[in-house]
């Protein structure tokens, strides 16, 4: 069995629509299929979720909410219409969403949460619905009802574990299940969101409990690039990569796809597949737990800016005890996390975002790092993007760092740091923010020849 999850914009009209159903029916395998709420329809379009907050917020405020509700409504009267779907679901939508704001209590994230959900909750039914009517039996079911359940933490919602048991009942349902992303109910059964773009989530979450085949991501590229498209227009495709370089990549800013967000299907060793709508007969992109390399072979490069590094110099550092561990317990106790600590006989450098390290934050760190470990230098560098070359083969390859260098160098990039990880699947390179781009064409070209 496969579950099958849609994004935003492959369920944005009901052009995407058909061709979800299309998709789905294609294969019999395809039992379990998780929707997003309509996304954009066009660029300059907004997905429903932001019309929900936008709603949910005019009512919070007070002010007359009719606007903003009908803009709601209007979205999927315009795919019920374009569906022939019959008008009454129209209706239930519109008084689904009023109900929700006369029964709001008092706590305003979770009705926050409450009006966000309906943005999937609907949406399932539409394309339930959609899918009867075109003859195959499909059955909307609600999260809550079926064992879906989250922790409290409205907007940022964690599932909790019995919820795999529960949910696997789904494996014994005859009809094609369509289950609305993104939430699910907390212990006292009040609605509760994942963050944005969870129902990544729901569907790993699903492909774990039933122990799926499978858990094809539909969106709306043909694969996960080796690079930035954005940067290397011609960046090959990747067809086959593990968790592990997966992990590597998205860590440092490699669009696409939230590697948080497929957690629980990585646990359960449950394949990935990430696929385009548009273009269902492209291999897409897999991901798997293991997978046969050749030595030397890269699988991607990926980069993002917004990192600054603490470099702190003390002669004799590597003879005093306890170092490493004051450095980081004061970085503990400010509530900073960090990326990379590289360092050397006599330094130590810390990694982290810059977003971790603010003005203000900045000054109390350097004065506790030079009151408590007296260092005789200690600089902070903003600025900075981070490389990573990722591949399982780099392990056993021998001059990968070589030839990294030897193209940066040629480009005339300036190297402020490396640090080849301790998993030894991938290469760090800290490079100045301007010189990103540049570095990632110079790595592209040795690596790839793009
Ligand atoms: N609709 C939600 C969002 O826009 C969740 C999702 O699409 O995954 O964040």
């Amino acid at each position: 069995m496969k579950v099958v999850k849609f994004g935003g914009s492959s369920v944005s009209n009901a052009e995407q629509i058909t061709k979800v159903i299309d998709i789905v029916t294609a294969d019999a395998d395809r039992r379990i299929v998780v929707v997003s709420a309509p996304g954009k329809r066009h660029g300059g379009d907004t997905k429903v979720t932001d019309l929900l907050i936008a709603l949910a917020n005019t009512v919070l405020e007070g002010a007359d909410h009719e606007v903003a509700l009908q803009g709601v409504v209007s979205r999927y009267a315009e795919i019920q219409q374009d569906l022939n779907l019959p008008e009454s679901v129209v209706s239930t939508i519109e008084a689904d969403l009023r109900g929700r704001i006369e029964t709001r209590g008092e706590n305003h994230l979770q009705f926050m949460d409450t009006m966000k959900a309906s943005g999937e909750d609907n949406n399932a039914k539409v394309v339930a619905e959609a899918f009867c009517k075109k003859g195959h039996p499909a059955k909307y079911v609600n999260p809550g009802e079926v064992g879906m359940l989250l922790s409290d933490e409205f907007g940022n919602a964690e599932v909790l574990p019995e919820s795999f048991e529960k949910l696997s009942v789904l494996k014994g349902e005859s009809d094609i299940v369509i289950f609305p992303g993104f939430f699910g109910h907390t212990r006292s059964g009040e609605v509760a969101t994942f963050p944005r773009g969870g129902s990544d989530i729901t569907g790993a979450i699903l492909a774990a409990a039933v122990k799926a085949e499978v858990y094809e991501n539909f969106t709306d590229v043909d694969s996960v690039y080796a690079m930035d498209p954005r940067i290397v227009p011609n960046a090959p495709a990747i067809d086959l990569m593990t968790y592990r370089e997966m992990r590597e990549l998205a860590y440092a800013g490699f669009g696409v796809f939230h590697d948080e967000a497929i957690v629980p299907a990585v646990h359960a060793e449950i394949p990935i597949c990430i696929k385009n709508t548009n273009r269902p007969e492209a291999p897409g992109t897999m991901i798997v737990p293991e997978r046969k390399y050749e030595q030397t072979e890269v699988a991607g490069i990926s980069s993002a800016d917004g990192f600054c590094a603490i470099y702190i110099d003390k002669y004799m550092m590597n003879r005093e005890v306890g170092f490493g561990r004051r450095l980081l317990q004061i970085l503990e106790e400010e509530g900073i996390s960090y990326e990379h600590t590289p360092s050397g006989i006599d330094n130590m450098s810390v990694i982290l975002q810059s977003a971790e390290l603010r003005a203000d934050k900045e000054v109390g760190v350097v004065a506790r790092i030079a009151a408590e470990l007296t260092p005789d230098n200690i600089n902070v560098e903003h600025g900075l993007a981070l490389l990573m070359v990722v591949g399982e083969g780099m392990n056993y390859a021998v001059g990968m760092a070589a030839k990294a260098t030897q193209a940066l160098g040629d480009a005339g990039v300036n190297i402020e740091m490396i640090n080849q990880g301790a998993s030894e699947i991938s290469m760090m390179f800290a490079v100045k923010d301007i010189d990103r781009k540049k570095a990632v064409h110079a790595l592209g070209s040795a690596f790839f020849q793009a």
